[in-house]
């Protein structure tokens, strides 16, 4: 499973309609302080569900919406869109015979936050579903952010365990679990 593209629109820095290609096995994203390369992960981030602002460096969760600069009016609304290839097949389910699975969500000022599988309107645990096992979600070990390895290393053997839990492909049983005894 590879993340080939992404498209965003109004989010952060990204006001107008952008695609960022990821077209190899490696890409680096240069360019000066400030440019928006911390946006792009923000945005990756978003869309598999990350629900706290503080996490994507804000105080609201509207406040990935772009808000304006001195030459432009902010928009009244953000969308993400993240294209993986699965010709592996490692997602499976409904989307095992999919080549390409396309993960939206969109957000409007009124708060309003809407995902979108294959372009079909769908619940946000929907999403969260497909990635649980695979090592990619909001807060899993997919996406190494600064400061992360030393809170990796200090964290305690409980926190410690939900990483090994997800990369033994564990935790989407345990979440089945928990779901079936919450009902
Ligand atoms: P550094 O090299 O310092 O890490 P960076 O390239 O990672 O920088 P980002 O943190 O991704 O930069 O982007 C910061 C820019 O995004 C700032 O200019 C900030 O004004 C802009 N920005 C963030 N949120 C919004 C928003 N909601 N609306 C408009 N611009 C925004
Ligand atoms: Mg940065």
């Amino acid at each position: 499973m590879r993340l080939t593209h992404i498209k965003l629109a109004g989010f952060k820095s990204f006001v107008e309609p952008s695609k960022i290609p990821f077209p190899d096995q490696m890409t680096c994203v240069v360019g000066p302080n400030g440019c928006g390369k911390s946006n792009v992960i923000d945005a990756v981030r978003w869309v598999l569900g990350e629900s706290s602002a503080k996490n994507l460096r804000g105080d609201a969760m509207t406040d990935v919406i772009f808000n304006g600069s001195t030459h432009r009016k902010p928009v009244s609304q953000a969308s993400v869109e993240l294209f993986f290839d699965n010709t592996s097949g490692v997602l499976q389910g409904s989307l095992a015979n999919r080549n390409q699975i396309a993960i939206k969500r969109l957000v409007t000022r009124d708060g309003q936050s809407l995902y979108f599988l294959n372009g079909s309107k769908c619940r946000k645990r929907d999403i969260t579903d497909i990635f649980l096992g695979t090592g990619l979600g909001p807060r899993s070990y997919a996406i190494i952010e600064q400061g992360m390895i030393s809170r990796l290393i200090e964290s305690r053997p409980q926190e410690l365990r939900v990483f090994l839990e997800e990369a033994a492909g564990v935790s989407k049983y345990k979440e089945r679990r928990r779901e079936t005894q919450t009902r």
